[in-house]
């Protein structure tokens, strides 16, 4: 061998066959070393997007009174979430070196407390967390459990919610990284467990298993599909710092705690405290004992229990809660549906006890506040159909009876001059 072989300036190893050096101005740099300054370099563009979040952080009734602009009640459900969130960014903190935060705490590190969030259809879950991610300055992605099946399979893999984080997280693998995600229906999981014994579960079980590591933290290959990266390498991701919150309506849970909370009736003595006026106990208080045996019962594997220490518990929305949100939130319906009428210069107005009544038939529907909207569009829908070819009508007055089908919506209109109000000449039909 000639004299000539050179050594990389970084590590000290020669040049040969295998390890071939790049050469620099006054030096060499083998793959190896590459590859670990690579690295480097990345961890610091991390420790900079870090130093981004170096601002004041939300303090969790800060998050909550934001929350409070667009979710009506559910302050549970709220002050859980915000402690969270709040928590979560101060565990980005303490990730990066200078963080002031950890004094005296170096050696400490902190761990994420996923959240499962349990509540009926309807009652704000997906609201809440699509509403976190619009005030929160993390990537967030919301998947939806049923759409899920385990690797191999057809359906989505679960690294395919990673996808979407990082789409979200424009690319960013280190902003990817410590962003949120919400897995909607997570109750599906478990159902399918317990139809399908004999068959191999790769819906309900399977994906439970599969989400497990992600959910606790790992580094998963991600295609880089979806940016079109060149070459389509896979990304390694490390979901460690990532917050999980996933929901679900769980229907069918109560039946499980009361069990639990009330011996069998037949029984004696013991059973005597849970008499009669219990009976009325709602769903919500039952909810509200949930313990992780009682999911486990329902259908959850217990490794993945586990994996969500908190447990958040949303209420079944009530006629005044459901009123509130037809009228209140930035965006209530009331005020969606008068805007629509006002592009045609008409004016919207409902009594009060109509916006009970709708409350009331939306609980009639027992699909919460999602129910909602469906009885405005009945309710509107031929008011709508109508007036933009009826010249005049200036004004359209909604009251109880109208919303219970006994009424018309009255009319009323502007021209000719003097102000007529009649109801809408179409046949009043009865009750
Ligand atoms: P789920 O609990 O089934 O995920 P969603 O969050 O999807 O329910 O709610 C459906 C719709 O009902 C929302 O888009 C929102 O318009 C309305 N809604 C539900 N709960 C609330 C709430 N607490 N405050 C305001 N609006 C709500």
């Amino acid at each position: 061998m000639n004299d000539k072989l050179e050594k990389c300036s970084f590590c000290g190893v020669t040049q040969s066959l295998n390890t071939p050096l790049i050469a620099g101005l006054d030096g060499y740099i083998c793959e190896a070393c590459v590859r670990l300054a690579n690295q480097v370099v990345t961890s610091w563009g991390r420790k900079r997007d870090l130093a981004d979040l170096h601002g004041p952080l939300p303090k969790p009734g800060e998050l909550k009174k934001r929350l409070d602009d667009y979710v009506i009640g559910q302050d549970l459900a709220k002050e859980i979430l915000s402690v969270s969130v709040y928590n979560h960014y101060k565990r980005l903190r303490s990730e990066s070196a200078d963080s002031p935060v950890c004094m005296g705490h170096n050696d400490v590190e902190l761990g994420k407390s996923n959240i499962l969030l349990l509540g009926p259809s309807g009652s704000g879950k997906t609201l809440l967390a699509s509403t976190l991610a619009r005030i929160v300055g993390v990537p967030f992605a919301i998947a939806d459990a049923t759409t899920l099946t385990q690797a191999g399979y057809v359906g989505e893999d679960v690294e395919s919610i990673l996808t979407r984080l990082l789409d979200v997280a424009e690319g960013n693998v280190g902003r990817a990284e410590w962003g949120i995600v919400y897995i909607d229906e997570i109750d599906k999981l478990a159902r399918s467990s317990e139809s399908a014994m004999a068959v191999r579960d790769v819906s309900g079980e399977g994906v439970q298993q599969a989400l497990l590591k992600l959910v606790e933290g790992t580094n998963v290959k991600v295609p880089g599909k979806g940016k079109r990266r060149d070459g389509g390498e896979d990304i390694s991701m490390d979901t460690h710092n990532i917050l999980f919150i996933v929901g679900g309506a769980f229907a069918g849970l109560e039946e499980v705690v009361t069990k639990r909370l009330k011996p069998k009736t037949s029984g004696i003595g013991f059973s005597a405290a849970f008499s009669a006026d219990d009976e009325k106990t709602d769903s919500e208080t039952f909810l509200k004992e949930v313990q992780p045996d009682d999911l486990r019962r329902f259908g959850l594997i217990p490794e993945f229990i586990g994996r969500f220490p908190v447990l958040a518990t949303l209420e079944e929305l009530d006629e005044a809660a459901l009123k509130t949100i037809l009228t209140e939130p930035r965006n209530a319906l009331i005020k969606q549906y008068q805007k629509l009428f006002a592009f045609d210069e008409i004016e919207l107005e409902f009594t009060d006890e109509a916006i009970g009544a709708i409350a009331r038939k939306a609980i009639e529907h027992g699909t919460g506040a999602r129910g909602l909207r469906g009885v405005m569009e009945n309710l509107l829908r031929k008011t709508m159909f109508e007036t933009p070819s009826v010249e005049g009508v200036r004004h359209c007055l909604v009251d109880e009876k109208a919303v219970q089908g006994e009424g018309e919506i009255k009319l009323l209109y502007g021209k000719p001059e003097t102000e007529t109000e009649s109801t809408n000449s179409r046949a009043v039909a009865g009750a």
